[in-house]
């Protein structure tokens, strides 16, 4: 059983997550966040009560005991999410909050990624929610059940939320960054642009928050509310930079419509010779991967 003596020195998000999972062989799926917290010296978790916050974390300067708080009323994924956030300040001993002895975080730092950014808060914030995301999602796992699959699609999205019990968007964030197929999740509301996750090889987006999502696509004519749509073809310069960046060939969107008026829109960009004729149908996305990799080193 891990405990904080093996993280001792430890002061990253992934370098705690390798090792409470070196120490956890045998983690269940969906990790028991609660549980671990709790083994990792947190005395309580307990409902927040002041207004505007997701989560807090209430501990002393020496970090010998700590408490954790959650919004009440929200979503089994998403208080699982806070819990491993909060953890992260915890086991953080640069996490310094701004009122000593007091973390709280708001909405908006629970969707703060950039953990190279030079404020340190949001920097903060972005390392707690890297720490949540992975140990609630632990690699090893994610990329076996991502590369067990053919082609990139929201199914999986929705199987890594059931999966792993997380959020639907925190399930679309992560499957982005591990897919090895060059693709981007739009999350809209109402037929407009809210934001995007996309991986590094996926072209810039040039849709901003507040943005309708363009005319041509399949998201204004879908209906089913139960099922991914299929993938179909759409035209790329409605969606991403043709000019600054390389030109994109072939571009196939698919729908998922969720609960008030959200929904996930999967872009996908496919490589000059997958567009025409598919010679790799048989391979895994891991082999597909590698192929392409081996592509560009020749
Ligand atoms: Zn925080």
């Amino acid at each position: 059983m891990v405990t904080r003596l093996d993280l001792d020195g430890t002061y990253s998000p992934i370098g705690l997550v390798g090792k409470i999972l070196k120490a956890e062989p045998n983690l269940k799926i969906p990790v028991p966040i609660e549980d671990l917290a709790l083994q990792l010296d947190i005395a309580e978790i307990k409902t927040l009560t002041t207004e505007g916050f997701e989560g807090g974390l209430v501990t002393d300067e020496t970090r010998s005991v700590g408490g954790i708080l959650v919004k009440a009323g929200v979503s089994r994924q998403r208080r699982r999410f806070t819990i491993g956030h909060e953890l992260c300040h915890f086991l953080i001993p640069f996490h310094k909050p701004p009122k000593t002895g007091q973390f709280l975080c708001d909405r908006a730092g629970m969707r703060s990624w950039d953990v190279k950014s030079k404020n340190s808060s949001k920097k903060m914030e972005a390392e707690a929610n890297r720490f949540a995301s992975l140990i609630l999602m632990p690699p090893p796992q994610l990329r076996q059940l991502i590369d067990a699959k053919r082609y990139a699609s929201l199914t999986t999205v929705l199987e890594i939320h059931q999966h792993f019990d997380v959020s639907k968007e925190a399930a679309a964030r992560a499957f982005v960054e591990y897919n090895p197929e060059t693709i981007a999740i739009i999350i809209a509301r109402d037929g407009k642009f809210v934001r995007a996750y996309k991986n590094i090889q996926f072209p810039w987006i040039i849709l901003n928050t507040g943005d309708p999502i363009p005319a041509i696509s399949l998201l204004h004519s879908y209906r089913d509310r139960g099922h991914a749509s299929d993938s179909d073809s759409t035209d790329s310069e409605y969606w991403v930079d043709t000019y600054g960046g390389r030109q994109v060939s072939a571009m196939y969107e698919q729908i998922l419509l969720q609960s008030n008026g959200f929904a996930m829109i999967q872009l996908k960009v496919l490589q000059p010779d997958e567009d025409m004729y598919d010679a790799d149908a048989d391979l895994t996305a891991k082999q597909r991967y590698q192929k392409s990799q081996a592509r560009w080193r020749r």
